[in-house]
């Protein structure tokens, strides 16, 4: 049989190291080595999963083929690397908790006081180890910072994990901050070295040490790491500010870390190939023709609510060779302000996914603008059912027509409940999740796009296009380009206009660097043309 060797990768210092692109990134490198991996994220927080989150929480709820709603983290690992993720790739304390209190309840531990060691640490390491024996190298990444309290179960569990693996098999690493003074003009090794002392003090010591900085490391600096952290000097390693994410496993690659880990866990691997990752940074360095496009949403102004939007627009530039520039456009500015004068920069109008009412009007108006100014346009999710709203009442004469979850008593509900929605008594893990089959009508833009009559996409919503509507609207020129289970309506698009395509489904959750999505590809090259 296989051994399992385990990469458990910590954060120190401070928040948003970047710590799920440094695993990603690590899985990426162990692939071009011909390796097969794994990746889990562990998250310290009470919420089940992360899907009852808003965004100013949590950032983006990424959705795995499986319909499990997970953290932004899993997007990394999709984007970087070949490992199929499913719901048991993403574990939170919630997710623990319930089920030790649903094994409590049922009544298998009776008897016994039920306690954070052994029984929670016991289900966090039996969701450790990997379910599928044909990977060579599962990779865990702990969310939060040593230090947190909710964190101390997780450490604990991953200092026991050795006891049931043999310490060759498994592997710390602890990315952490080096601090750069400017007034000192130093770089500063403390707070890294305190947090490793944190680690070793629960009983943990790292064998890599990530240090995520903004200038250069000396050898003084690796040295001194090196001696008060007990870590081998080799292990220590720079991992410098990047222009473009697409650029970590090189640069990581060029520091030794992929040569680091097979030599610890004794893989005798002779070939390494990162041409893809070399040729997806040499084409980010020869872009060259400008784009711009806006990108009209309620949380513009946060790094991380679209972050696979952002970089599926990313690699539809990439695809092009253009050099993206994306205008966030708050819509509420777009309910005071004249739409014309803002967005007369950009090249295409995308409107993503969201829920709740605030901004609705700013974004039915970028709609409008895009849909007659010939401005290309991608609707996604609730940018599709917008969409919808807005031909149905300036083309289709709906006056009002609007999506129930927005107006209840409207008289035209051209996006409704179905029937399985209406009566659920609970809000977690409900909507319509994961992958469904969706039927592309030839002759379409979509199926141009695609090259396909076929496709699976992940979904995440509650309310539809009401099938009552079709009729009136088809009439009225809008062309249903996709139907997915029931005759649902998945896709939309308008014959007349150059490029105006709306999905039900969120296509920003298949794809990478290497490939961008069709979608994202033909949208940034029909915005090119405009
Ligand atoms: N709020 C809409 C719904 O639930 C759209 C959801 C989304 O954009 N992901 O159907």
């Amino acid at each position: 049989m296989r051994t399992m060797r385990y990469i458990f990768v910590t954060g120190g210092v401070v928040s948003s190291l970047g710590k799920g692109l440094t695993a990603a990134s690590m899985g990426a490198l162990l692939e071009a080595w011909g390796l097969r991996v794994a990746l889990k994220k562990f998250d310290p927080y009470l919420n089940v999963d992360p899907g009852t989150m808003n965004p100013f929480q949590h950032g983006e709820v990424y959705v795995l083929a499986d319909g499990a709603e997970t953290d932004l983290d899993l997007g990394h690992y999709e984007r970087f690397t070949n490992a199929k993720l499913t719901a048991d790739s993403s574990t939170s304390s919630g997710k623990v908790y319930a089920a030790v209190l649903k094994r409590e309840r049922k009544g298998e531990y009776l008897g016994q006081t039920v306690q954070v060691i052994p029984h929670v640490t016991d289900e966090i390491k039996k969701r450790m180890h990997a379910a599928d024996k044909n990977v060579d190298v599962t990779i865990i990444e702990l969310g939060g910072t040593v230090g947190d309290i909710e964190s101390m179960p997780f450490l604990e569990a991953i200092r026991q994990f050795v006891l049931d693996e043999k310490k060759s098999n498994v592997l710390f690493a602890h990315v952490a901050l080096l601090p750069y003074l400017r007034v000192a003009d130093e770089i500063k090794t403390k707070p890294a070295q305190q947090s490793v002392a944190l680690l070793r003090g629960i009983g943990i010591q790292p064998d890599l040490l990530l240090c995520r900085t903004e200038k250069r490391i000396t050898d003084e600096i690796r040295r001194k790491l090196s001696l008060f952290c007990n870590v081998p000097v080799e292990g220590v390693i720079q991992e410098l500010d990047v222009q473009s994410i697409y650029e970590v496993p090189n640069m990581l690659h060029e520091e030794g870390v992929d040569r680091f880990i097979l030599n610890y866990f004794g893989f005798a691997q002779q070939h390494c190939n990162l041409d893809p990752w070399k040729k997806v940074v040499s084409k980010i360095r020869r872009l060259r023709r400008q784009l711009t496009i806006a990108l009209v949403g309620k949380y513009v102004h946060l790094q991380d609510a679209y972050k696979s939007v952002y970089e599926s627009l990313d690699h539809g530039a990439i695809a092009n060779g253009c050099r993206l520039g994306v205008l966030r456009v708050d819509p509420e500015l777009l309910e005071k302000e004249n739409v014309i004068a803002l967005l007369k920069d950009c090249r295409g109008i995308l409107v993503p996914g969201g829920f709740g009412n605030r901004g609705i009007l700013g974004k039915l108006s970028a709609i409008r603008h895009a849909r007659t100014m010939r401005i290309p346009f991608f609707g996604i999710c609730l940018g599709m059912q917008l969409a919808v709203v807005e031909f149905a009442r300036n083309v289709a004469g709906l006056e009002e027509a609007h999506s129930v979850e927005f107006a209840p008593e409207t008289p035209h509900p051209v996006i409704t409940l179905m029937d399985s929605q209406r009566n659920l008594s609970t809000k977690g893990g409900t909507m319509r999740l994961g992958h469904y089959d969706c039927q592309i009508v030839p002759e379409t833009l979509l199926q141009k796009a695609y090259g396909d009559t076929h496709v699976l996409e992940r979904h995440r919503h509650r309310y539809e296009f009401n099938g009552a509507y079709v009729d009136k609207l088809v009439k009225s020129g809008l062309t249903i380009s996709g139907t997915g289970p029931h005759g649902l309506v998945e896709a939309v698009e308008i014959a007349e206009h150059p490029w105006f395509i709306g999905v039900q489904f969120h296509p920003e959750f298949q794809s990478n660097p290497h490939r961008a999505h069709p979608l994202f590809r033909s949208f940034i090259g029909a915005a090119l043309e405009n």
